[in-house]
């Protein structure tokens, strides 16, 4: 299905729901990232796509009450009704609406006036899949709002909003990647960000021969350590212990001198991510030149370096880059790796076209045979970012 004809279904839903159509119509896209992970916190860069899967927001002008915004979401979530006339503050943690709320928030702070207005929120995205839901619920919200109030920002100011939205409001202190991916995204490119100075460059991957193989292993390993903090702690003590303001700051040459003084897990973690952040930057160059032999290297060696120097990997991810590993170039399979946090999620292939059927069939069957687990498989090329359908 096209973005226009999901903005169709969506505003007959809209239809079916409030007795009238709907006046505007937004959407944005979920993400997946290519290469550069846990590389955020440390200043590095990251290099996602916008994958061809919408949160759709539908809307029309409020109907009896004009200074409320009423939200439905086709995912069986009960409705929201916001009161502008009050000031908007966070409802519980864990409540869906948070995310709208906190938009709705950013657009108060700077002074634009919202109208009331009655949305319907639907979404191809999966919801807690690794792919970004929040985000592209935060962004079509973003976009919608554009729209009703015509106060357009800047892009990176919209992505910055967004990610405000979800620390302040849905208690999620996220990085910047996913938000401006999905505001910034384009067909056919990818998005290379630099998490340090938020500068990004579009690089473009118009080879239609390759696509993403998206495999979501459909396990979420529960961590007690506090996992996460962790790694962050390693990583500024191994900057700390190297003289650097962030691991952005090092360098491979740096580390390798530094190893006698150097703690060995925080030489591994520092190991990983400045070896990221290289890896990060030599598929932007191999992407610009269509190089997908290399690309497919660079993911590899970003999962062999996740699973050994970072161990953040787990033995389903690991299962999945094996199997693709295993049905190699002759069957399609340039390269892959786990994608996103760890400890379960998503992996990213970067795989032929024309062989993507096959592929996506084979990962399936003999991964559910590992592990007795059925994975979600997603394909997609690069697409566009946060769009509005009707204004
Ligand atoms: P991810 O971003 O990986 O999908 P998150 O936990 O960050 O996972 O965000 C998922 C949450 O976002 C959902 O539990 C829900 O609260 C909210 N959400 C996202 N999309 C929708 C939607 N279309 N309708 C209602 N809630 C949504
Ligand atoms: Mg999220």
């Amino acid at each position: 299905m096209t973005l226009n004809e999901l903005g169709n279904l969506v505003a007959e839903r809209f239809t079916q729901t409030y007795g009238r159509p709907p006046r505007w119509i937004a959407a944005a896209p979920g993400r997946v990232n290519v290469i550069g992970e846990h590389t955020d916190y440390n200043d590095g860069f990251v290099f996602p796509m916008a994958i061809d899967r919408y949160t759709v927001i539908a809307a029309a002008p409020a109907g009896e009450a004009p200074a409320r915004v009423q939200l439905r979401s086709t995912v069986g979530n009960g409705p929201a009704s916001i009161d502008l006339a009050q000031p908007l503050k966070p409802a519980p943690k864990g409540t869906w609406y948070n995310y709208p709320l906190g938009v709705l928030a950013g657009f108060a702070a700077r002074g634009v006036k919202v109208p009331g207005f009655d949305a319907l929120i639907h979404s191809t995205v999966p919801l807690g899949g690794g792919l970004s839901s929040s985000a592209a619920l935060e962004v079509s919200t973003a976009t919608l709002l554009e729209t009703i109030t015509g106060h357009k920002l800047d892009p990176v100011e919209k992505a910055l909003l967004c990610q405000k939205a979800e620390h302040e409001y849905a208690g999620m202190p996220c990085g910047i990647m996913d938000q401006f991916i999905s505001v910034m995204g384009r067909p056919d490119h990818l998005l290379l960000l630099d998490c340090r100075s938020r500068q990004t460059e579009l690089v473009p991957m118009t080879d239609g021969a390759v696509e993403l193989l998206i495999t979501n292993t459909n396990v979420k390993h529960e961590l007690t350590g506090g996992e996460y903090a962790k790694r962050r702690a390693q990583c500024e003590a191994a900057a700390k212990s190297l003289g650097v303001a962030s691991l952005r700051d090092a360098t491979a040459a740096q580390l390798e001198a530094a190893a006698g003084k150097t703690d060995p897990v925080a030489f591994r973690r520092a190991r990983h991510v400045i070896g990221e952040i290289e890896r990060t930057l030599q598929a932007a160059k191999a992407v610009r030149a269509s190089n997908w032999a290399k690309v497919g290297e660079l993911m590899y060696a970003s999962h062999a370096s996740l699973r050994d120097d970072y161990e953040v990997s787990c033995p389903e991810l690991d299962a999945v880059v094996e199997i693709a590993r295993g049905i190699g170039p002759a069957g399609g399979v340039y390269g892959c790796r786990m994608t996103g946090g760890g400890f379960g999620g998503c992996t990213v292939a970067l795989v032929r076209a024309e062989s993507v059927q096959a592929i996506a069939d084979r990962i399936a069957a003999d991964y559910e045979k590992r592990t007795g687990i059925k994975p979600s498989l997603f394909v997609s090329r690069p697409a566009a970012g946060a769009t509005v359908l009707r204004a």
